[in-house]
This record gives C-alpha cells, sequence and structure tokens, in this order.
C-alpha cells in the first residue's frame, strides 16, 4: 500500500494542511469562510467521536466485566490500576516542579512588569468567574460524590464525566453475573454484538479523521490569530519559555516515565507503542479531548498493542477521566510561572502542596478542552496565588492544551499495557499493512 494511503499519515497531513490553510486564512483575510465553511467539519468529527463514546465503553466494559466473572479479579485489577495511574501523576507533577524551577520562566519578566502585573491582579481577587467560584465552594472529594449517577440516562448525556458511565456498567456488568448463565447469556450476547458493531462504527468514523483533523487545526490557527495579541507582547517572551518549560517537562515524562513503566511491566518497546497508538495521540493533539479520543484509543490499544477487551475498557475509560499526567504537570509549571510572574516565591510546603492539590484537580478535570486551566484555580487558591493570575497564560492555553491531552492519551494507553501484563493478558503487537 502506497504510504499515504496509510490512516496515519493521512491524519498527519491533514493536520499540516489544516494549520497552512488556518495561516493563509489569517494572512489573506478569509477568517469568516473559514469559520462559516471549515469549522462545521470539524465539529462534526468531534460530535462523531462523542456520540459513539457513551454506547462504546458502556458495552464494551460490560462485556469485559461479565467476562471477569471473579469479582476479586475486578477489584485486583481496579486497585493496580488506580495505584500505577497516581504514581505517574505524582512523577509528573514533580517533573514539571523541578523543570519550572530550573528553567523559571516567570522571572524572565523585568522586574517593574512583575511588580504591576502583582499591584493590578493581586487586588482584583474579586472578580472570579463563576466557574472558578463553585469549584471553590466544593469539597475536595466532590469528584467520588459525583461518580454515582442519579438518573442513568442524563449520565450518559453528559458526555464529559465518563465515570459515572463506567460505574453504571461495572455495576451492571456485576449484576449480570450475579444471576445464572440459562437467563444471563442472552444480555450477554446482545452487549458482545453492540460492541462488535460500535468497533465498526470507530473504523467508520476514523475514515474522517484527516478532514476532520485539518478542520480543527485551521480553526486552532484562526482562533488563536484573532485575539488581541498586542497587549501581551510584553509578555509574550516569558509566555515562549513558559510553553518550552511545559514542552521539556512533557517530554521527559514520556521518555523516562513511561520507558520505566515498560521496562518494569513489559518489554515493549516504547518506539513499538508510538507506531501503534500514533492515531490515537494525534486525534488527543487535534481535539484537546482525552474522552473524545477515547474510542481510537480503545481500538489501538485492543487491535495493535494486544491488550485483551476486560483490561482496557476498564482501564481507558477511567483514565480518560481520571489520569491526566500531562494535564498535573502543566498545572504545576503553570502554577509556580504565575508565581514567579508575579514575584511571589513558593516555599518548598507550598510546592509540596502543589503536589496533591494538582494530583486531585488532574483527577478532578474532565477529559474536554480547557479542563485543566479551570481546575488550576483550586491549585492556585491552595498556594495562595491570585487566581487573576491565569489570565496571563489563557492566550496559549490552546496550544499547551493539544500537547497535554497528547500526553494524557499516551499515558493511559501506557498504563492499560502495563496492568494487562501483570494480569497476563498481554497478546503480541500486531501491525497490520494499515499501520505500518
Ligand atoms: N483537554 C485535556 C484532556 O482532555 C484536559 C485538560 O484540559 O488538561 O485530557
Amino acid at each position: 500500500m502506497k504510504w499515504y494511503r496509510k490512516l496515519h499519515w493521512q491524519i498527519i497531513i491533514g493536520l499540516i494542511l489544516g494549520l497552512i490553510w488556518g495561516l493563509l486564512s489569517s494572512i489573506a483575510g478569509f477568517n469568516e469562510f473559514t469559520s462559516n465553511y471549515v469549522r462545521p467539519f470539524g465539529d462534526i468529527f468531534i460530535t462523531l467521536l462523542k456520540l459513539i463514546a457513551v454506547p462504546l465503553v458502556l458495552a464494551s466494559l460490560v462485556v469485559g466485566v461479565t467476562s471477569l466473572n471473579d469479582m476479586t479479579k475486578l477489584s485486583r485489577m481496579g486497585g493496580k490500576t488506580i495505584g500505577i495511574y497516581m504514581v505517574t501523576t505524582v512523577f509528573a507533577i514533580t517533573i514539571g516542579l523541578t523543570s519550572v524551577n530550573i528553567i523559571q520562566p516567570g522571572k524572565t519578566l523585568p522586574e517593574e512588569t512583575r511588580t504591576s502585573l502583582m499591584e493590578s491582579y493581586g487586588e482584583g481577587v474579586q472578580e472570579r468567574g463563576d466557574a472558578a467560584d463553585q469549584l471553590l465552594e466544593q469539597s475536595p472529594l466532590q469528584f467520588i460524590v459525583d461518580i454515582v449517577p442519579e438518573n442513568f440516562f442524563a449520565a450518559a448525556s453528559d458526555n464529559g464525566n465518563m465515570l459515572q458511565i463506567v460505574f453504571v456498567a461495572v455495576l451492571l456488568g456485576i449484576g449480570i453475573v450475579q444471576i445464572p448463565l440459562q437467563k444471563s447469556q442472552v444480555l450477554i450476547n446482545v452487549f458482545e454484538a453492540l460492541n462488535d458493531v460500535i468497533i465498526k462504527i470507530v473504523d467508520l468514523i476514523m475514515k474522517l479523521a484527516p478532514y476532520g483533523v485539518f478542520a480543527l487545526m485551521a480553526v486552532v490557527i484562526i482562533d488563536l490569530a484573532g485575539d488581541d495579541i498586542g497587549q501581551a507582547l510584553v509578555l509574550l517572551k516569558a509566555l515562549g519559555w513558559y510553553c518550552i518549560t511545559v514542552v521539556i517537562g512533557l517530554l521527559i515524562h514520556v521518555i523516562v516515565v513511561y520507558s520505566s513503566l515498560f521496562k518494569i511491566f513489559s518489554k515493549m518497546k516504547l518506539r513499538d507503542f508510538f507506531r501503534a497508538i500514533q492515531p490515537a495521540v494525534l486525534l488527543g493533539f487535534s481535539t484537546s479531548s482525552s474522552v473524545a479520543t477515547l474510542p481510537v484509543t480503545m481500538e489501538r490499544v485492543e487491535k495493535n498493542l494486544g491488550v485483551e477487551d476486560e483490561v482496557s475498557s476498564f482501564v481507558l475509560p477511567v483514565g480518560a477521566t481520571i489520569n491526566m499526567d500531562g494535564t498535573s504537570l502543566y498545572q504545576a509549571v503553570a502554577a509556580v510561572f504565575i508565581a514567579q510572574a508575579l514575584g511571589l516565591d513558593l516555599s518548598i510546603a507550598q510546592q509540596l502542596t502543589i503536589v496533591l492539590t494538582a494530583t486531585l484537580a488532574s483527577i478532578g478535570a474532565a477529559g474536554v478542552p480547557g479542563a485543566g486551566i479551570i481546575m488550576l484555580v483550586i491549585v492556585l487558591q491552595a498556594v495562595q496565588v491570585p487566581l487573576e493570575g491565569i489570565a496571563l497564560i489563557l492566550g496559549v492555553d490552546r496550544i499547551l492544551d493539544m500537547l497535554r491531552t497528547a500526553v494524557n492519551v499516551t499515558g493511559d494507553a501506557a498504563v492499560s499495557v502495563a496492568v494487562a501484563y501483570t494480569e497476563g493478558k498481554l497478546g503480541p503487537l500486531h501491525f497490520d499493512d494499515d499501520e505500518s
């Protein structure tokens, strides 16, 4: 097969052409056309992915739980999954904190700018957005309360809340295995068939990925260029360093933490791993949403990495909501950057507080675009940095969101390999013609 017919190349081509289109559109002034006639295709593509995400998680998790049969296995796998998720998240935050303390991007600002920023932001603590206010009023354990839906259909219609679907599916699966097989067989068959059908639909949707990614990239560029960057000009250099710090941290995390994870828990090579999940990572990058990417992550992890369905159907949807290594790393860097930019020095105790709060904030962040920056409020509040500092980093957040989401998706897939290996549920790697 010619290289340009392979899906991942088509997605990369779509991504590059989308970038070029967005730039041309901003320079030549046809942003309105792009917004009216290109944006809808990106929106349709994301909507299709979201449409399939809920039924996919439900069917695949019910099939997974019913095939586990034995409930001690489920709780063992659950414990292991959450444990590895937590450990990788703490590593991510530590890497973020180390990078930002070494590079010190906020200190690249001239002293007067820092003082005047502090003067203008320090007092305006009252004027927070509604979302931020709401977050501050909640208990830090609110995310556990939110796992239990009061109405299944309401849960299914709330795309950001994948954990509720996971909860219902696990409960349903447990219920099914508790009744005699004669009765439950028909239900099991239905869910198995549904699962197969959905996987076929994901294949179909993925055929549209190159076009969807083209549109999404074009729109990111016109939205960014449309911003009033004039007033942020003094901050641009500092923001550049801030972005570089996040990128370096993310790269170190992916290379060091995930390859160590594979060294300990499987013999997989990082290169093979990326080759297999590339479309999912690219999609995480272009959609900025772990949840929207979930169907493709599941397909790749099962088909190409050899993780059995009963592991992936549990580990991945849970990961798409609670495991966000990229987000937690970014939150650590962002909090310290804002503090530096405002001329505040954070003590060791405050930096340790960041480890705790960024872990909670990344768990609480939904797998949707921009969730990480909203949850950053929790981290800033805990270390008493003025929340208005968020305004400083808002302009570049979209790009960092793309990068951290790609890492979030990578992390979920990596942990699913580790869990599958320890459970004896990791088959051989598989690259078919289309993906090699
Ligand atoms: N967009 C990220 C995700 O879906 C969450 C975030 O904003 O950090 O994984």
